[in-house]
């Protein structure tokens, strides 16, 4: 069967309905066939498993997750491409395409109503990299019944996920990612196998959501308050981010208190904590989270924009 994906179709295609890319929506396609042999065999597609892909462009990636799926919804922002992968994925007839904007989509509702009868529900998406951020966290903190989410993103961005304390690129987005799923870097990914190439490095990284948090928090968005707070100010030590943080305002003392109870000294830095420990501070300082004016700044991480 012909693949969309390979460079000559994916021009033929793009030239023939006078498509013009839009970085504004993030468009690099992908037009290589080994890539996606890689993300659909990393998130382990048989034909029980409902999948959600976001942004299927001309349907490069859907179809290939189309003929090892049961099926497939595509959200897609941009209405140019809905008439191109109305012809494009004709002949799949497992797929559904729905033009609509993934950040103001009603996941839950659609998954009640298209995976009625699926044993396991992915995400499967070469992602728009101006967004990766919302789409997951969003995705993670509204519970929706997912059991991994296997995605192409930008390289820095998949090691930010992947790595733990004490390196340079552990911060708020690493935590919050593990909070909810194991990372694992699938491939990484050069420009050169997409069309227009990024000007960044791509990596495939698949996240397998985890059945029981591995840590247990009473407030967890209290927790990533305080996850927050500890990375806002990098070079701050942990005392001082958390003490000037507007979104705690917790008093300098019980920091203080709290920190040398957890055998931590002053000048520990939020980067040496592990997800366990930002959950035993969590679970000290919430003694006093009810003290002070409470704060007027959004609940959820992806509000506030971890990146
Ligand atoms: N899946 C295709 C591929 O691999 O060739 C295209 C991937 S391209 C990196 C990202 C796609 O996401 C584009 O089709 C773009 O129009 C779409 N997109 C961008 N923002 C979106 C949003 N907020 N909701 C849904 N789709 C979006």
């Amino acid at each position: 069967m012909r693949d969309i994906a390979t460079k000559s179709n994916t021009k033929e295609i793009i030239e023939r309905h006078g498509f013009t890319f839009k970085k504004s929506f993030g468009q690099n396609f992908l037009t290589d066939t080994n890539i996606l042999n890689k993300i659909v065999n990393a998130a382990d597609l048989t034909d029980e498993v409902g999948v959600i892909e976001i942004g299927p462009g001309i349907g490069a990636l859907t179809e290939f997750i189309a003929r090892k799926a049961k099926k497939v919804v595509a959200y897609e922002i941009d209405p140019r491409l809905i008439p191109i992968l109305a012809e494009t994925l004709a002949p799949y007839d497992n797929v559904k395409v729905i033009h609509q904007d993934i950040l103001k989509a009603d996941v839950a509702s659609m998954i009640e109503e298209e995976f009625k009868d699926v044993k396991e529900i992915a995400v499967v998406a070469n992602l728009p990299y101006y967004i990766t951020t919302p789409i997951i966290m969003g995705l993670f903190e509204s519970e929706v019944p997912l059991d991994s989410i296997t995605v192409m993103v930008q390289k820095e961005v998949a090691d930010r996920m992947q790595v733990g304390p004490g390196t340079k690129d552990y911060g708020a987005l690493s935590l919050a990612v593990q909070y909810y799923a194991e990372p694992y870097i699938v491939a990484n990914v050069p420009p050169n196998c997409f069309i227009p190439r990024p000007a960044v490095g791509s990596a495939v990284i698949r996240l397998t959501r985890y059945q029981e948090k591995p840590v247990k928090v009473n407030d967890a968005s209290f927790m990533f308050k305080i996850i927050r707070a500890s990375f806002n100010q990098r070079r701050k030590t942990l005392q001082n981010g958390l003490y000037n943080s507007s979104e705690l305002r917790i008093p300098k003392e019980k920091t203080v208190a709290a920190l040398e109870e957890m055998g931590l000294t002053p000048t520990n830095r939020g980067e040496t904590l592990a997800l366990e420990e930002f959950a035993q501070l969590s679970h000290t300082l919430g003694r006093y989270k009810h003290c002070c004016p409470k704060s007027s700044l959004p609940e959820y991480i992806s509000e506030k924009g971890i990146s």
